[in-house]
């Protein structure tokens, strides 16, 4: 066992979540590690559409400007279909943004990796959680990893962040309890597809299916297609490819027309799908933030948003130390996040109409309007705080 000296935090794991509180931490003074099984700049699962809450942050941290530089193209309207119906909604300027983004996760994760190093971050890939240390009274004291040589490495530390994604190894050795619990789970197909004209986001839905396309870097075009698990298996399972353009031809014959003559770059991947849940986001020693603690389905392409805030919630919880700021970060996360589970288990349960999911559509957009209201609303307060200061 090697043992290393001590670290004020150690995150596991290194993309947005991960690389974004580690950042925060660091850049007030904090000593900070971060470990990752995988390697940098490689790809995740994840159709990675941005909404304001998260371009926010970005742009407030001094972020967004890299993304912008290395061609992710901006987003300046968001067309909902429903059936014949198109709804065009222009992104509002305001709070420093005049566009959304959505830059793919080989970018975003490493240019958030990049500036935690900036900021002083140490970064270790190849390197697995496999346990964590208590003290004699259940405190977490250190994380336990295995390197890629098979060895064991021992950090000790005042706090563990478990960023470690849906299947969290920290969440799991920690024992944090499931608070809420979604009841459905929609499956993706999605692709990068080359030549389709960069009309902004598009989402189209019609009676159990929805698609929806997402321009992003390298003249790509994201386009994914969502159906509930029992027509994932009936339709698409058995062969992806004939299942995802059957789907597209069935909500958006306009858009299946323009992607099945567009080259395909790499090929389809797949998402199953799991039901959301909330995770107890603390402990002795131990924190979580991101898909770790707070998982919902995709259809509604707020995970990283939520990730990006949640960062910053647990960051200034860290710094202050507090068993009482940790109950503030989780009560505030818990406050903004179970709108956005709610309606997003109710658009995943894909048993509504078109009427419904219109409404559906409104209640998120409320939510994500409180959450952006929140953010903006913090940051008058520390303005305040430093005037009165
Ligand atoms: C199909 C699909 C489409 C999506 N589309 C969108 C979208 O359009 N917009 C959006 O905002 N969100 C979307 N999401 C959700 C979004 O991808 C997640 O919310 C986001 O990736 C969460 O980031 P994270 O940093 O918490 O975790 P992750 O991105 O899962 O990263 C976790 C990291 O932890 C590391 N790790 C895991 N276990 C260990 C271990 N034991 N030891 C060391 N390291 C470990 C992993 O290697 C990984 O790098 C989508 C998700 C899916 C599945």
């Amino acid at each position: 066992m090697r043992i290393s000296t001590a670290y004020d935090a150690v995150v596991v794991g290194a993309r947005c979540a991960g690389a974004a509180t580690a950042m925060l931490l660091a850049r007030r003074g904090m000593r900070v590690l971060v470990l990752d099984r995988g390697q940098y700049g490689t790809d995740t699962l994840s159709t990675h559409a941005l909404m304001r809450g998260g371009v926010l942050q970005l742009a407030r941290w001094g972020v967004l400007p890299a993304l912008v530089k290395r061609g992710t193209p901006p987003v300046r309207t968001t067309t909902f279909h429903y059936g014949e119906e198109a709804i065009e909604v222009a992104i509002k300027p305001g709070s420093g943004i005049d566009a959304l983004y959505a830059p793919r996760r080989t970018l975003l994760d490493s240019v958030l990796v990049d500036t935690a190093r900036e900021a002083g971050v140490e970064v270790r890939y190849g390197m697995t959680l496999a346990d964590l240390r208590h003290d004699g009274e259940g405190r977490v004291i250190g994380a336990v990893a295995l390197d890629a040589e098979g060895r064991l490495n021992e950090f000790s530390t005042g706090l563990v962040i478990g960023a470690d994604g849906i299947g969290s190894a920290v969440a799991r050795l920690a024992r944090a309890e499931v608070t809420d619990q979604a009841q459905h789970a929609s499956a993706t197909v999605f692709g990068y597809f080359a030549g389709i004209p960069d009309t902004g986001y598009h989402w189209h839905y019609s009676e159990g299916a929805s698609v929806g396309r997402i321009p992003t870097n390298g003249g790509r075009t994201c386009v994914f297609v969502s159906v509930s698990p029992a027509r994932y298996r009936a339709r698409i399972l058995k062969d992806r490819e004939a299942g995802f353009h059957a789907v597209l031809r069935e909500v958006s014959p306009a858009l299946a027309r323009q992607v099945v003559t567009a080259p395909l770059d790499g090929s389809l991947l797949a998402f199953a799908g799991r039901r959301g849940f909330l995770r107890q986001a603390h402990g002795p020693g131990w924190a979580l933030v991101g898909d770790a603690g707070y998982f919902k389905d995709p259809i509604t392409a707020h995970g990283i948003t939520d990730a990006l805030r949640d960062a910053e919630l647990l960051a200034d919880a860290a710094v202050q130390g507090t068993r009482s700021a940790f109950a503030r970060y989780q009560a505030t996360r818990d406050a903004l996040s179970r709108p956005l589970l709610d309606v997003t288990d109710a658009i995943a349960a894909y048993d509504w109409d078109l009427q419904q999911v219109k409404s559906l559509h409104k209640v998120l957009s409320q939510a994500m309007k409180r959450e952006v209201e929140y953010m903006l609303a913090r940051d008058a307060g520390l303005a305040a705080t430093q005037e009165a200061a």
